[in-house]
């Protein structure tokens, strides 16, 4: 579907590779399908390592220029795409939906974020400073200066493609950065082809924006090898993360790495919480694009006195959504993205089953539609509490006491985000700031973003912060500059 003034965006089987549309040269293709009816949207012939290595040339040649562009004229290209993507807003929901599943809800939440930080990452061009700084040594001035990185390889996951791919692309070209983008084969056109139309259509200059699309097993270790970048900014798995951060600094050359993780998120019910308002967040950010948020409230932690209430509403306001067509105004529930994560849910029921955990609602799995499934009477070390889900199951903890409550939340090898509610604001911050993790949220779902807060976790969840300065930090790069004005005297 397109706006009526503007033609729809197509040719989504070329990629973007210094400049231009090109055919990947490799023997093997990607077939892009609509995960709710297995639709072909669109088959693309993937690249070869040559075709990388011309990505980062053209970037590596693209970005000097760019980089000694005024602050306004980069600007400039960033509102331009913040307008391109307000004209074409129903052909981008429209991708969301058929290519990643989206219900029509979770489409308009991304594009929201993903228009946030575009906005936000048009200031950034002139928000970046330098300092000077008081030296000990007779007659220096130390300058700190704030400089384009060079070139940024950027990888990115397929649950909130378009989002998570502009989070990490529009910060770094605004800084006069050149990318070289690989989407997730799941979702490459939301994920870097759509993004990369829309800059072209703003006037980037040619090359400063590669999308490359290739297997992992083709390309996916050299993008990060690769001598010309000196900073990746993935998000993604842990496994994967973990992968990359090894090849990024054990390999010949040593780079920078913002790893933005997985995550076990705890949604925590204090005894105290007004238990409507709960269930409904709790709901929401569970389910919300059917729980494959690294974001997602992982396990529901409710103190003993309230336990039996809360599921008892928890369930019966569960039992009213919607599963099916994620076009529909209607649905809460779509479809999961593939195959190979609907088994690992299978799995994933029949685990909590066997440990014990007692499942008070289920439903039948169809194609990649996943009814919500709700357990009760789970412990902390269960694999339903302890692993990621990634998709709309739940378990349901009770904790003794508030100390239990915390206890638990704290047992986890992740800690991206994490939630706690409560009547009483100073026992609610207090808890919350005895949660090790990188967000928590107090009367409100772990699913948070804003464009101008520090975005990230600890633990196996990463390191490195997106939004506002902390992302313009990141992809830039200090460099300290001494001025020695009179003669410094060396003692030999
Ligand atoms: P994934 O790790 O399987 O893939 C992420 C990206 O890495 C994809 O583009 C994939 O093609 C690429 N990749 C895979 N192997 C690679 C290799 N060897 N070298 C280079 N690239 C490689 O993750 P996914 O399944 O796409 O996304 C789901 C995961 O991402 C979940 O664990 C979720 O929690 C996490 N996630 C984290 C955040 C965050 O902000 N912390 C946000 C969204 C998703």
């Amino acid at each position: 579907m397109s706006t009526n003034t503007t033609s729809a965006y197509s040719d989504f089987h070329l990629q973007f590779i210094a400049g231009e549309w090109q055919t990947g040269k490799d023997d093997s293709t990607n077939t892009n399908t609509n995960p709710y009816n297995g639709d072909t949207l669109v088959e693309i012939q993937q690249a070869t390592k040559d075709q990388l290595n011309e990505a980062y040339n053209a970037a590596t040649q693209a970005q000097e220029a760019w980089a000694k562009q005024t602050p306004a004229e980069r600007a400039a290209v960033l509102y331009k795409v913040v307008n391109i993507l307000d004209q074409r807003k129903e052909e981008i929901v429209d991708w969301l939906i058929k290519e990643s599943g989206s219900t029509r809800i979770k489409a308009m939440v991304e594009f929201g974020a993903t228009r946030a930080i575009t906005l936000e990452a048009a200031t950034f061009p002139n928000r970046v400073h330098g300092e000077i700084r008081p030296s000990n040594t007779p007659g220096k001035e130390n300058f700190i200066y704030r400089e384009p990185i060079g070139v940024v390889a950027v990888i990115s996951p397929w649950n909130f493609p378009l989002h998570l791919t502009q989070r990490s692309i529009a910060p770094a070209l605004a800084l006069g950065n050149a990318v070289v983008l690989k989407p997730a084969s799941d979702t490459p056109v939301t994920g870097g082809l759509l993004l990369a139309k829309v800059f072209e259509e703003a006037g980037l200059p040619k090359g400063l924006l590669n999308v490359v699309v290739g297997s992992g097993s083709e390309i996916g270790d050299a993008i990060v090898e690769h001598k010309a970048s000196s900073f990746v900014s993935f998000t993604g798995s842990t496994s994967v993360g973990k992968h990359i951060g090894e090849l990024a600094n054990g390999g010949e050359h040593i780079k920078q790495v913002a790893l933005e993780l997985g995550g076990n998120s705890p949604f925590v019910v204090l005894k105290d919480a007004d238990i409507d308002q709960t269930v409904k967040a709790a709901v929401f950010g569970k389910f919300l694009h059917q729980g494959q948020i690294c974001m997602a409230i992982n396990r529901i932690i409710v103190e003993n006195e309230v336990y039996d209430e809360f599921v008892e509403r928890f369930l019966s306001h569960v039992k009213t959504l919607q599963v099916g067509d994620p076009n529909d105004q209607g649905t809460a529930i779509g479809p999961i993205i593939n195959e190979k994560q609907v088994q690992s849910l299978r799995d994933k029921i029949d685990e909590a089953q066997k440990e014990g955990a007692k499942m008070l609602l289920s439903g039948e799995i169809n194609g990649q539609l996943v009814p919500p499934h709700v357990f009760t009477e789970v412990t902390r070390e269960m694999d339903i509490a302890y692993n990621e889900i990634f998709g709309p199951l739940i378990g349901i903890i009770r904790a003794k006491n508030e100390e239990d409550a915390l206890s638990i939340a704290n047992d986890s090898m992740y800690g991206l985000s994490s939630a706690v509610f409560t009547a009483d604001m100073q026992k609610g911050l207090r808890f919350a700031r005895g949660i090790r993790a990188g967000m928590t949220h107090i009367n409100d779902i772990p699913v948070n973003d804003e464009s101008n807060v520090a975005f990230g976790g600890e633990k196996n969840s990463g390191i490195g912060r997106f939004n506002g300065e902390w992302v313009l930090e990141e992809f830039t790069r200090t460099h300290w500059i001494s001025m020695q004005n009179e003669p410094r005297e060396y003692p030999f």
